[in-house]
């Protein structure tokens, strides 16, 4: 059994509160543990065993394509499942920076012929998309429960999807237009209990599932979603 278990480490972390797992590029599989924690870190790995090996596989993919270089980055389509729309890109030679802009249901990218500078483009286009699209579709869903945040806004993230800070302020990232519909309105239902409670205890579960009682449910799905962010959206 343990022979089949993921190479890990340990770190011991004065700030954690509860043994947790990260998988990063640069570190691999850590099991972050609290000061004075005397648990069994194999039993642990053992139990988290398929969702670590998925993590660990997705990195491993990810730094592939990223040493690939900017060119292999380039997307052809660009599925914003979010707002149900598949686009087709292409890319247009032509004098300055390059632009990306949505002509009859394609994507045009146009510009000087450089990967790095077209890449930029098109996380430019994700950053107004994200504005145009997310920003109302959390006013929206705020006021459908009668709850009013102080600020919407959108953010570059890539390890969060949402956050909701102390003083009422709604983020969402970008690439959560990358998010099956039910998956955001999942996200947003959570963010948006977080007005009401901070943390992430049995009473923030309780208030959450009288926002979206099928909370469990879009949790999972949002916990598996990551590789449904294509490497291009990626700083
Ligand atoms: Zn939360």
């Amino acid at each position: 059994m343990s022979a089949a278990l993921p190479p890990y480490t340990v770190r011991v972390s004065s700030r954690a509160r509860h043994v947790r797992l990260t998988v990063t590029a640069r570190d691999g599989l850590v099991v972050v543990v609290p000061r004075g924690w005397r648990g069994d870190a194999d039993a642990v790995v053992a139990s988290k065993r398929e969702w670590a090996l998925r993590a660990l596989a997705q990195v491993a993919e990810r730094r592939a394509v990223h040493a690939a270089g900017p060119e292999a980055l380039l997307p052809d389509v660009v599925d914003l499942r979010a707002c149900d729309r598949l686009l087709e890109v292409s890319y247009v030679c032509g004098p300055g920076t390059p632009v990306a802009r949505e002509r009859a249901g394609q994507l045009v990218v146009t510009g000087l012929d450089d990967a790095t500078a077209r890449l930029q483009a098109l996380r430019r286009w994700l950053a107004r998309e994200a504005r145009r699209a997310l920003v109302p579709r959390v006013w929206a869903l705020a006021e459908a429960h009668g709850l009013s945040p102080s600020r919407v806004r959108v953010m570059r993230a890539r390890t969060r999807w949402g956050s909701c800070s102390a003083h009422g302020t709604i983020a969402i990232s970008h690439n959560a237009l990358f998010l099956p519909p039910e998956a955001l309105d999942g996200l947003i239902a959570h963010e948006l209990a977080h007005l009401s409670v901070l943390d992430h205890s049995p009473r923030f579960w309780a208030h959450l599932l009288t926002l979206d009682p099928e909370a469990h449910t879009h949790r999972a799905m949002l916990r598996r979603a990551v590789h449904l962010v294509p490497p291009w959206a990626d700083e």
